[in-house]
């Protein structure tokens, strides 16, 4: 199957992008469609029924690919943020962690403003290029996020709560009773050897 794509950094894909600058098709001599960065409206129109068609074939392994290279991007913030472990107890198993907004993570919906736990694919390549600020993310694993979500009042037990599960031994910090480390902890079980 012919490829639609030009291979980053290939002769082809420097061709593409200059024919794109000067506003024409990748694959004939007509402009650029207004809802295409790449094709003419005929070349668009042929572009997505391909894409769609190939999608519906190959389903398993298309969304097998998204899926690895949104993980791939994921760790890829990860180390940019420190590493990979939790910033607050130093969890290091990636099951478990997660990229946490500082500041509790906001998107906007159909003119509203709403909270969303976890980061999408498209979140991750928008701190990749810059599009978010790395500084308003950690990685926290999925026992201090929940933790940090009662600290900052997005969640609430309340007083009649803390009462029953105390009365049944349970354990609950007061609320704030967690500390904030200042400095991220060093991983639990480190297995690296020396870096060479
Ligand atoms: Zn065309
Ligand atoms: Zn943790």
């Amino acid at each position: 199957m012919q490829a639609t794509y030009a291979r980053q950094g290939s002769n082809h894909a420097k061709w593409e992008k200059k024919r794109v600058k000067e506003g024409l098709c990748v694959k004939c001599p007509k402009p650029l469609s207004e809802l295409s960065g790449r094709f003419c409206e005929e070349h668009r129109i042929w572009h997505n029924e391909k894409s769609k068609r190939h999608y519906r074939d190959n389903k398993t392994i298309c969304n097998q690919r998204t899926k690895i290279s949104g993980h791939r991007a994921r760790v890829r913030v990860m180390v940019a943020l420190g590493g990979l472990f939790c910033t607050w107890c130093g969890e290091d198993d990636y099951r478990v962690l997660t990229i946490d907004h500082v500041k509790g993570h906001t998107t906007p919906v159909k003119g509203r403003t709403r909270s969303r736990r976890g980061l999408t694919f498209q979140d991750l390549y928008n701190i990749e290029n810059g599009r978010s600020q790395l500084a308003d993310f950690r990685v926290l694993c999925a026992n201090c996020q929940s933790r940090h979500e009662h600290i900052r009042g997005k969640r609430k037990i309340y007083p009649e709560i803390a009462e029953a599960v105390r009365a049944a031994g349970g354990s609950i910090p007061l609320e704030n009773e967690l500390p904030i480390p200042q400095k991220p902890m060093p991983p639990r079980h480190s297995n690296r050897t020396s870096s060479c």
